[in-house]
């Protein structure tokens, strides 16, 4: 039991048996992280000089995706002297998974769209975890069926039912079709846009995609303005849109700049006029692809770690850093580091950066709210049947995911893992929002969400347990994706290489793949050592 919730039981056992408050649910769970109080360390400024640095080479901070696929990178080129350093317990940032009796699950990202043929470091990974199987005749990837989401892969409940897909049919006019067509028309459109180049408008990871002048036009105005210049004004189809932003982004129609809205779509079709391409997808969501990138770290990795400072020494960065789990304080003297964190963290631990990178302050997080809830048994289903990913309409959430659902079990206990996030105009006012939620009022997020759709699933819920990321997801605001400055985020500074996701302003695995690839590559470039052809 937890000091706090001693303090609560104690409390409560104290007070006269009539005054005692019966729990709201009778369901037990806990507010499992991250680690706000060391996060926020960083900003408290001054710390004490550690006793030695310890020289090394190559030092990454962030056992994120990126910093793990950096580390990755290092160990392929048989480049080994390196450490990562996670502020958290366990690596994978916001890709982080965990394993309860009844099935692993992720507490955050949880799926890939396949890969096409060209995207070749996702392929490499894929082919080591064996989720790659080979190539058909045509030379397009084939991946094991069960990483691929089986039926029914998602269900959207209106009107006091369930319906299969996300797009509501039912109920649909003439218009409202025409409407949908008129968009997906735009969307192939864009799907074959090729520039001078060859390069397609939209591509994964997103380095792969045209900087023509038309392409980087529809970073200029919000999503909404765009679908309102070419009268697409459906309520159900602004719906799906609206939907698809905040999922992907955590943002709203008319915060999400149209070039992001259209990549959503663009970037995932097998071709023009041809369907999205299948999502991959395990228990423990995309903690199944951290899990196999962090073996190329092995003993490398240090967690409960926080790099509070990165300045430039005589001979070399010195890096200074907090071992929450020793409670003492340690240096290091790098040739280079790999900055691996977010920009906001950036700013305060690396010395002369937020003054020499002012647009690094023009990165918004938005915060999420994600709960897993552990279920004894399944909810009854009278209409469309339970898929891997249940949305609700009428709702400010996104609905859940289905751990067990690649595992083949269709009754029986299970983890959903829901989601919700705060994709309100102001992310500060958001976080603020989302930091006074303690864990009765999560949950009460939670159930109170749900019951419609689920009027029995209180009985049916062994634990609850709640993440609360206050900086999860860059928002691609308009302006933001092509914004000159920002696209300079990721250029070095000092002996600093920058890798995260939120260089690209999208929040993807591939993109926080590609950026620490990048930065990998640089560094053992930089430090004269060769690393063969670019696995990028
Ligand atoms: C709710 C949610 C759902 C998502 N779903 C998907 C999905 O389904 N598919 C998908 O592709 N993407 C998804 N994403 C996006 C996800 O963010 C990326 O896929 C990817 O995990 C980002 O990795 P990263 O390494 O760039 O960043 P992060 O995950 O932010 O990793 C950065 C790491 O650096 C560490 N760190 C920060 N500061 C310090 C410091 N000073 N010292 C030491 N360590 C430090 C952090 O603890 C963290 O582990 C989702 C994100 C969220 C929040």
């Amino acid at each position: 039991m937890k000091r706090r919730d001693f303090l609560a039981v104690t409390a409560a056992s104290a007070l006269p048996l009539g005054c005692r408050k019966k729990p709201e649910f009778t369901f037990p769970g806990e507010l499992v992280g991250p680690d706000l109080p060391l996060g926020h360390w960083v900003r408290g400024g001054l710390f004490p000089e550690p006793d030695r640095y310890e020289p090394i080479s190559v030092l990454i901070v962030g056992g994120g995706v990126a910093g793990l696929s950096a580390a990755w990178r290092l160990a392929g080129a048989g480049f080994d002297d390196f450490r990562v350093l996670e502020l958290e317990a366990e690596p994978g940032g916001t890709s982080r998974s965990a394993q309860n009796h009844v099935s692993a699950y992720p507490w955050a990202a949880h799926y890939l769209p396949v890969p096409d043929r060209g995207n070749h470091a996702v392929l490499r990974l894929l082919k080591e975890c064996g989720v790659l199987e080979g190539f058909d005749a045509k030379g397009d990837p084939v991946f094991a069926e069960e990483a691929t989401v089986r039926a029914p892969e998602e269900r959207l409940f209106a009107y006091g039912q369930w319906w299969e897909g996300l797009y509501l049919r039912a109920g649909a006019s003439a218009e409202d079709e025409r409407q949908y067509h008129a968009f997906f028309q735009e969307v192939d459109r864009w799907a074959a846009f090729r520039d001078a180049k060859g390069r397609p408008a939209f591509s994964i990871p997103r380095s792969r995609c045209s900087d023509a002048p038309e392409a980087r036009a529809l970073d200029s105005l919000s999503f909404g303005a765009w679908l309102e210049a070419r009268g697409l004004s459906s309520p159900r189809l602004r719906w799906l849109l609206d939907y698809a932003c905040r999922d992907d982004y955590g943002s709203r129609l008319d915060t999400t700049s149209a070039w992001a809205g259209l990549f959503y779509f663009a970037a995932r079709k097998q071709g023009p006029g041809e369907d999205s391409r299948p999502l991959l997808t395990w228990p423990s969501g995309n903690g199944f692809l951290v899990d196999q990138l962090r073996r190329a770290s092995g003993d490398r990795l240090r967690c409960g770690m926080l790099a509070t400072s990165i300045r430039a020494g005589k001979e070399g960065l010195l890096v200074t850093a907090w071992d929450a789990r020793n409670q003492r304080r340690i240096g290091f003297q790098a040739q280079r580091v790999i900055f691996a964190g977010p920009q906001h963290v950036a700013r305060h631990v690396i010395e002369g950066f937020s003054e020499a990178r002012p647009a690094s302050s023009r990165l918004h997080n938005a915060p999420w709210l994600v709960a897993n809830l552990t279920l004894r048994a399944r909810p009854k289903e009278p209409s469309f049947p339970l898929a891997w990913d249940n949305v609700l309409r009428d709702s400010e959430a996104l609905g859940y995911v289905v751990a067990t659902h690649q595992s083949l079990s269709d009754h029986g206990p299970t983890v959903w893992t829901w989601y919700r996030p705060f994709a309100g105009l102001d992310c500060d006012a958001e976080r603020a929002r989302l930091r006074a939620l303690d864990w009765p009022a999560c949950a009460r997020m939670v159930m109170d969400d749900l019951r419609p759709a689920h009027p029995d699933l209180e009985g049916l819920v062994a634990r609850l347990d709640v993440m609360r990321w206050g900086h999860a997801m860059v928002r691609p605001a308009p302006g933001l994706i092509w914004n000159p400055e920002v696209l300079a985020l990721a250029k070095p500074f000092g002996g600093v290489h920058f890798a995260h996701t939120e260089l690209s302003g999208l929040a993807l695995f591939e993109e926080a793949q590609d950026h620490g690839l990048r930065a990998a590559e640089e560094v053992v470039t930089a430090l004269g050592h060769h690393s063969g052809p670019s696995w990028r």
